[in-house]
């Protein structure tokens, strides 16, 4: 049978662009790609970049106090986010062009337009034009999810952030996650008065306790009002502007903006995969085996919309591994163990490997940690804490675990992540010499352990 091409991809993210580009320069394959949006994806329009450099923005004011320590007059002034967020503009729009160069530089064609599955083999573009694919990708990645709380249609999510015509004076921020943390932090450094509400006992769940405890306590001594235990009942248009909140904590207050970071979900609806005998999960993900292959054998998917684990970098291997086993004959499959990743609150967390709390219910281990006020910040009167923690197997000797809460702290755990996925001993970091003065010295002159259990 022929068709018209080799594989289809439908969404231009980080997965979708990889394996589009992949399979054509390197698998010599006909390909075909479908954004209906903007070619970069949540990674580079609405997602890991814009929000790293905002990040950056909202470090100032912080960096400007330090300065004075320093003895440097200096003073931040105002910020201007209008002028912020036009150069923004100008770097997605950047990013944007050479996302597209790289793929048409690769041969793939792009149908700037939504793309949905008729067959097996063939697609439907919204212009009406079909097109037959040996193969189709699906790589439509997530999108935010909002519950379902009366006024929800008042939250913003982090989608809007990054267009919002001004800045309010205050925020409400609804999740305990990655985006909600990010978001506290980004917002509180750019001035902003930022409430946050978090249905559980403690925000960021699924990373390490006491690193957990850590950033939220130094979230709150910069002034995020942190609640936990308490969810939005009801949410209603305030009559001076803004939104009048109602909460399970018995609070009933009005903020300029609310932002809901409650999790995304898959974007696998509206497809046409249903019919076609494609399986999804609970949240709507689609189910695919090691190699991201679906149950209909011409279909595979990969990134977000497979909900595994929602990283960009993870994404990127899958979809590398795709194009790999389907285009150049060497099948792999991405590897999903060891992913380190990092929350960019103020200040940092990273991880790599199990918690504490994982570990020690697996066998064995050794706890170590130190906790300490790094020299930069100490010098500027700041109280800031890092915290650096291993977390050992008593009986194997490996680290099994790294947990870095600082400044730095996402640079610093991918080379830890190295270390631990070769299989690293406590004993192998402790005959690896420290670079001094620097904090991440403390990986390797940790000596005594603070737990065993
Ligand atoms: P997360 O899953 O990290 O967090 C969702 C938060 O919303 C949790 O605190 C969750 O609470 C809470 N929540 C979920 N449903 C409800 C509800 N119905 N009512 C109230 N609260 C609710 O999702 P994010 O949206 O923050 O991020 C999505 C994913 O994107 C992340 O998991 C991560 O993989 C990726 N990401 C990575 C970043 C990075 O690498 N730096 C940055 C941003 C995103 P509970 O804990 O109780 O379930």
């Amino acid at each position: 049978m022929s068709f018209d091409l080799d594989l289809f991809v439908i969404g231009g993210g980080s997965g979708g662009v990889r394996a589009a580009r992949i399979a054509a320069a390197e698998g010599g394959a006909r390909v075909a790609l479908a954004e209906e949006y903007r070619m970069g994806g949540t990674c580079v329009i609405r997602g890991c970049v814009p929000k790293k450099l905002m990040v950056y923005a909202s470090a100032f004011p912080g960096q400007i106090a330090d300065a004075r320590g320093y003895g440097w007059d200096a003073a931040a002034g105002g910020f201007d986010w209008p002028r912020f967020r036009t150069a923004l503009e100008a770097e997605l729009d950047r990013l944007e062009r050479a996302y597209r160069s790289g793929l048409t530089g690769a041969g793939v064609t792009i149908h700037d337009t939504r793309a949905t599955v008729l067959d097996p083999h063939t697609v439907q573009l919204a212009t009406g034009q079909t097109l037959t694919a040996r193969h189709i990708l699906i790589a439509t990645g997530g999108t935010p999810f909002v519950p379902d709380v009366p006024g929800a249609e008042l939250a913003l999510t982090s989608n809007d952030i990054f267009r919002l015509e001004a800045l309010p004076r205050s925020i409400l921020i609804v999740g305990g996650g990655y985006i909600a943390c990010e978001f506290a932090c980004i917002l509180n450094g750019l001035g902003v008065q930022v409430t946050q509400y978090y249905r559980g006992a403690q925000i960021l769940r699924g990373f390490d306790d006491e690193a957990r405890g850590h950033v939220a306590d130094a979230m709150a001594a910069q002034g995020i009002d942190i609640h936990c235990g308490a969810d939005v009942l009801r949410m209603e248009r305030a009559p001076g502007g803004g939104a009048r909140v109602e909460a399970t904590n018995g609070t009933d207050r009005t903020f300029d903006a609310v932002l809901y970071a409650t999790g995304r979900r898959p974007n696998s609806a509206g497809l046409g995969l249903e019919p076609l005998g494609v399986q999804f999960g609970r949240n709507g993900q689609i189910l695919v085996d090691g190699y991201s292959q679906t149950a209909v054998p011409s279909i595979f998917a990969v990134g977000d919309v497979t909900d595994r684990i929602a990283l960009t970098p993870v994404a990127i291997r899958e979809g590398h591994a795709f194009a790999d086993t389907v285009f150049k004959g060497t099948p792999r499959q991405a590897d999903h163990d060891l992913v380190a990743s990092a929350v960019f609150t103020q200040p940092e967390l990273a991880a790599v490997g199990l918690t504490e709390e994982a570990a020690r219910d697996r066998e064995p281990i050794e706890v170590y940690v130190a906790s300490f006020r790094p020299m930069q910040t100490l010098f500027a009167g700041r109280q800031d804490r890092a915290l650096f923690k291993l977390i050992v197997a008593q009986g194997s000797r490996k680290v099994l675990g790294c947990h870095i809460v600082g400044p730095g702290a996402a640079e610093m755990i991918q080379m830890v992540a190295i270390a631990i996925k070769m299989g690293a001993t406590k004993e192998d970091f402790d005959r690896t010499c420290a670079v001094h003065p620097t904090m991440a010295e403390e990986l390797v002159t940790m000596k005594k352990p603070i737990r065993r259990s």
